[in-house]
């Protein structure tokens, strides 16, 4: 193998030729004490930077065995040192007067969540970071002095410092440890019959809508002592905070009092967070989905009519596919998608949920007589009795008191217990409404999905997957809308589900929805998302995205 001086020596020597001819630095590159793998070099300084690789053997990184042996811990671990690695690289100098992407170093982490991502792998205590290098050039010409810079200078400075000795031990540590007791957390609300759990202390808003930072000066959780719980974890021994039964619950408050920061912060809760995010001690069952309404998108081939039927010119909701989606009929399909993936846990605001997929009081109980609409709270007795629990913010929907099993009321960001409260003020104020207890049980969706029909290839026969952020993804001639999917929190996660359904096309067999999503999920973690597909961006999505990705394709054939 040639050496990392011998490259920069042959960097150099590009200074001024032809972009193409930095071809020359594939290859393995020996430094001392690690290796430098540059796997796919670009073609022009536009174009998706160059694929490089740092690995440093065992020896090398030095990782403590006990922070590596097991998964929780390694995931934290592995999530610490992609971040600090890429605060190193924004720390290097660019070249300058470079043209498009010239020198910059990308680095595929984001935001406060711990997941698994292909950037970073730490197996069997060897260190593998996977990230992209913009090789510089001026117009079309190689910087090739610059290059050499990037690679013999400022590369090996920042790999001292994802080495254990350069690193932030102690940080390093805490995080690792922190990944491992949300972990716990989780296993802990299964075992108490909670369906989530906030620690005293935490702190939930973040600094803007736009914004992942916690909010400065915000005020702390406090659970009401009726709900409080304390949880056993490997590392910071008993937590203390509000478990929330399995069941139905019912967030209210006046208006600007908390309910949607708490709500946002459950369905953040099914994964771990940095240390400082403030939202690292609030779980949520792992499986919970947070559904709301999504006008305009597609629904294939499911059967609504458990919510929906009798729409209409007698179109049929038994096998109910749409182009263009309402607001209730796409609410009524995010919950069933949600069950057929299999949930214990739906998470739902009023703020972004049709109000008549929620309920229909008395009034309009009486004024429309061709009902079409089963509301949520007829089959939210029944889905709690199956296993899953509802949390729904409500400001206005007062009817819900008949069916909570308990009313947490936020006040100042606060919140109280106030079941009692609520069950005296639903004796005192019956709504008069008949709830209909469905005549049909609830039937969960298995729709069986031709993977032909996941099938990438452009009509000019080019395979195209591309994320755009967390909000879309190209698929084929197609566009997946992921705007609504609040848990899917990285654009790594939007990539990685691109790559896992184009991968799911070349099955042969069908299947069902559920087994697709589970199934890529499950290769995903098994196999790692680097062999998935050798990009250095991805994160590791739930099961419950790919299934809802799916189920926004537009090109996607299935039935029941
Ligand atoms: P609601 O859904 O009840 O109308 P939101 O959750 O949207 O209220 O919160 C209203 C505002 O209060 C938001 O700007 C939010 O950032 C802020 N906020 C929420 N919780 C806290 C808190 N614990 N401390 C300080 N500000 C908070
Ligand atoms: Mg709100």
């Amino acid at each position: 193998m040639s050496t990392l001086e011998e490259l920069g020596l042959r960097l150099e020597r590009l200074e001024g030729a032809g972009y193409g001819a930095y071809r020359q630095v594939r290859g393995a590159w020996e430094a001392p004490g690690w290796t430098l793998l540059v796997d796919r070099v670009q073609v022009d300084p536009f174009a998706p930077p160059s694929i490089v690789r740092v690995r440093l053997p065992r020896a090398t990184g030095a990782f403590p065995e006990e922070l590596w042996a097991d998964r929780p811990r390694r995931t934290g671990l592995e999530d610490f040192v992609l971040r600090a690695f890429r605060r190193a690289c924004e720390r290097m100098p660019r070249p300058g007067g470079g043209s498009g992407g010239s020198g910059r170093i990308e680095v595929g982490v984001r935001g406060p969540a711990i997941l698994e991502r292909s950037g970073c792998s730490i197996e069997e205590g060897e260190l593998e970071l996977r990230f992209r290098v913009g090789l510089p050039a001026r117009g079309r010409r190689a910087m090739g002095r610059a290059a050499a810079e990037i690679f013999e200078r400022h590369l090996p400075r920042a790999v001292e410092e994802v080495r254990w000795e350069g690193l932030d031990r102690e940080g390093a540590r805490r995080q690792a440890l922190c990944a491992e007791d949300h972990e716990a957390l989780l296993a802990q609300l299964a075992e108490r019959g909670l369906c989530a759990f906030v620690r005293d202390g935490s702190i939930l808003p973040r600094s803007s809508g736009v914004s992942q930072e916690p909010l400065e000066g915000a005020v702390p959780f406090e659970s009401p002592p009726s709900l409080r719980v304390s949880l056993p974890t490997p590392n910071a021994g008993e937590v203390v905070g509000m478990g929330i039964e399995r069941g139905i619950t019912v967030l209210s408050g006046g208006g600007f009092h908390g309910k949607t920061t708490l709500l946002e912060a459950l369905q953040a809760g099914v994964y771990p967070h940095v240390p400082g995010d403030g939202r690292e001690w609030v779980a949520a069952a792992p499986d919970a989905v947070k559904v709301r309404s999504e006008d305009g998108r597609a629904v294939t081939g499911l059967d609504l009519s458990p919510f929906i039927s009798d729409l209409p010119q007698g179109r049929d909701t038994r096998r109910f596919t749409t182009a263009d989606a309402s607001g209730s009929t796409s609410l009524a399909a995010a919950i069933l998608e949600a069950l057929e993936v299999g949930t214990s846990l739906l998470l739902l605001d009023e703020d972004t949920s049709a109000t008549n997929l929620l309920v229909r009081d008395a009034r309009m109980q009486s004024l429309v007589e061709r009902e079409t609409i089963t509301p949520l709270i007829d089959r939210a007795r029944e889905l709690a009795e199956r296993g899953t629990s509802i949390i729904l913010v409500t400001g206005g929907g007062g009817d819900w008191l008949d069916v909570a099993d308990r009313t947490v009321l936020m006040e100042d960001y606060l919140p109280r217990d106030a079941s009692e409260r609520a069950r005296a003020v639903a004796a005192e104020h019956p709504t008069g409404r008949a709830g209909r207890t469905p005549a049909e049980a609830l039937a969960l969706p298995t729709r069986l999905v031709a993977p032909d029909s996941l099938d990438p290839t452009t009509r000019r026969g080019r395979r195209r997957v591309k994320a755009g952020g967390t909000r879309t993804i190209a698929f084929g001639e197609e566009t997946i809308e992921l705007g609504a999917l609040e848990q899917l929190v990285e654009e790594g996660q939007a990539r990685a589900i691109g790559a896992l359904l184009a991968q799911l096309g070349r099955q042969r067999a069908p299947q069902t929805v559920r087994e697709l999503a589970h199934g890529a999920a499950r290769l995903a973690r098994e196999r790692g998302l680097w062999a998935i597909d050798p990009l250095p961006e991805l994160a590791l999505p739930r099961p419950h995205e790919i299934g809802a990705a799916l189920n926004r394709f537009r090109g996607l054939r299935a039935a029941r």
